[in-house]
């Protein structure tokens, strides 16, 4: 149900150097809805949700998202290209540049928090030149109740103004559109894209520097969810791995789908309020309360709708990052508060292209370590038939993007929790079987979720020598059987027939590993050396 409580009380954008605004505070997603269709900027789609584009961007932008160095961040941010520095004086100007072009117009403001978790609250006040953008906000960060309302005080601010354009040479950009994080200013300022992303990722990356630093709490770039008996899953990978396909699953209640921390307290626990779903060829069958949840309130993003304003899941003439938000209770089973116990099983989801890695294997803790801070899953060269060369593509933490430290930090913490908690640690690829993109297929999803059940229902536990197989390349502990998975599924080079053209490729992974891998050798014990490939081309 869409909430159709209305605040009344209004609020003032004078202190953020925003005049003369027409200021919209805390609208229902209902009334936010009916204004986006009202301007023309969404249509309604059959099952209710609203279907916008977000513009010229349909992904965020990497290269174009900065933070502001100064004080507090100086020393402590791994600058590089992830962590591209700003100006702090550059920031104000462009800041003042923005917030005069939001004077005077009509603006979509709401206040809202990000963590479940009480003692790690952030309280956030978010203001959008587009109703969506706000709707956005309302679904995907947590909604305070009327009380808490009433005792607001915003810690972060996040400007978004999808519409602004910044000029490059002026303000300090790269180019016209801009996803800026100002620590000791607590704002987050976004330009020249509608995105929606951005507004989430950008907190996130907030999160990432603020919990670490300051609360000695790790963030994860993960799902989670929590069985009857309240045994804690997480999930971590890169986009598209299937932290949010995998982590909704009707027997089990969802925590979050894509950013948790991880606690001293043997907690996790969700940043957010909603979901951000793919919804690339989703089908009822394969993902009916991902589907079902594509209500009123939902808000997809760069779809094609049919005449009837059915969606058109296949269409990827936008983009192939069609999405739909939507706050986590049109979810059935959800866990309230978004809360778990320290997790008795982590995931590492991998969309391994090349075709090669186990559909699920066992990793020691050294290779947990190694894998973690490789972060490894694949990108698939375009989408043109006939190109057969997927490219690897590595990213620290599963997150390197959203995460300001260097990577050892997280993995440090994450290493010492997961010895601490006694986690078992499997490698999940959800990628190509039977040969590398072009040639196999992708992993049935089918199977995917019957090995990820068998892990949590403790029928996986490869106890015995003969319930594995150390993979002769990986080094990973390969099951021989697993219910509701034919045997021939697990060994991924059964299923190539040409034991060659496996090991080639295998062996090209493992180089592309190891090659990755040089820039944190520095940072890394032995053990987690250890944790690598076993064997590389000559
Ligand atoms: P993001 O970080 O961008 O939100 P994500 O990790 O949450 O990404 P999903 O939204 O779960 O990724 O996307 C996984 C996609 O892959 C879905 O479209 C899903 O239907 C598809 N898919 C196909 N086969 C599998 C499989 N075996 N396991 C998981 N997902 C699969
Ligand atoms: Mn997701």
């Amino acid at each position: 149900m869409v909430n159709n409580n209305q605040v009344t009380q209004t609020i003032s954008l004078e202190q953020y150097g925003i005049k003369n605004a027409k200021v919209k505070y805390q609208l229902s997603p209902k009334k936010l809805h009916d204004i986006a269709i009202e301007k023309g900027q969404g249509v309604e789609t059959s099952s209710g949700a609203i279907a916008v584009n977000t513009g010229e961007f349909t992904g965020r932008s990497p290269k174009d998202r900065f933070i502001v160095k100064d004080d507090i961040t100086k020393d402590r941010i791994w600058w590089g290209d992830i962590n591209i520095p700003f100006d702090s004086n550059k920031f104000d100007a462009l800041y003042n540049k923005v917030v005069n072009y939001l004077s005077s117009k009509e603006l979509y403001v709401r206040d809202c928090y990000a963590c479940a978790d009480e003692n790690y609250k952030l309280n956030i006040r978010v203001i959008n030149e587009f109703p969506w953008s706000n709707q956005f906000a309302s679904n995907m960060f947590l909604r305070p109740t009327e009380t808490e309302l009433e005792n607001f005080t915003p810690e972060w601010t996040i400007v978004n103004a999808p519409n602004f354009m910044a000029v490059a040479d002026e303000d300090g950009t790269r180019q016209h559109n801009f996803a800026i994080l100002n620590f000791t200013k607590k704002i987050a300022l976004i330009g020249g894209t509608g995105y929606t992303g951005e507004i989430k990722k950008g907190i996130f990356s907030a999160l990432n520097f603020i919990l670490p630093v300051y609360k000695d709490t790790l963030p994860m770039h993960c799902s989670a969810n929590v069985g009857k008996d309240g045994d804690t899953a997480i999930f971590f990978g890169l986009s598209g791995t299937g932290k949010t396909t995998l982590s909704t699953d009707p027997n089990r209640s969802l925590i979050g789908d894509d950013e948790h921390g991880w606690t001293n307290e043997n907690t996790v626990f969700n940043f957010e309020g909603g979901c951000y779903a793919k919804v690339i060829n989703l089908s009822r069958d394969n993902e009916p309360e991902i589907f079902d949840a594509i209500k009123p309130g939902a808000i997809l993003e760069n779809v094609i709708l049919n005449n009837k304003g059915e969606v058109a899941f296949g269409d990827t003439s936008i983009t192939q990052n069609t999405r739909v938000s939507y706050p986590i209770h049109h979810i059935e089973n959800i866990k309230k508060p978004s809360i778990g116990k320290n997790p008795k099983n982590i995931f590492f989801l991998t969309a391994d292209a090349f075709g090669v890695l186990p559909p699920i294997s066992k990793l020691t803790p050294s290779q947990a370590a190694y894998h973690f801070i490789s972060g490894y899953t694949a990108k698939v060269a375009g989408t043109e038939a006939g190109v057969l060369e997927p490219q690897p593509s590595f990213s620290a933490c599963f997150g390197a993007p959203f995460m300001p430290l260097h990577p050892s930090k997280y993995a440090e913490m994450l290493s010492k929790k997961m010895v601490d908690a006694g986690v078992n640690v499997w490698l999940v690829n959800t990628g190509w079987t039977g040969g590398p993109y072009g040639v196999g297929t992708r992993m049935k999803l089918k199977y995917t979720r019957a090995m990820i059940n068998a892990v949590l229902n403790g029928d996986l536990g490869l106890y015995n020598y003969n319930d594995y197989h150390i993979h002769s390349v990986f080094g990973v502990a390969q099951p021989r059987s697993c219910p509701g998975v034919p045997t021939s599924v697990l060994s991924p080079r059964a299923t190539w027939n040409d034991d060659e053209a496996y090991y080639t490729t295998a062996f090209k992974l493992t180089n592309a590993f190891r090659e990755n891998f040089k820039k944190f050798e520095a940072y890394c014990s032995e053990e987690i050396r250890r944790g690598g490939p076993q064997r590389y081309a000559f």
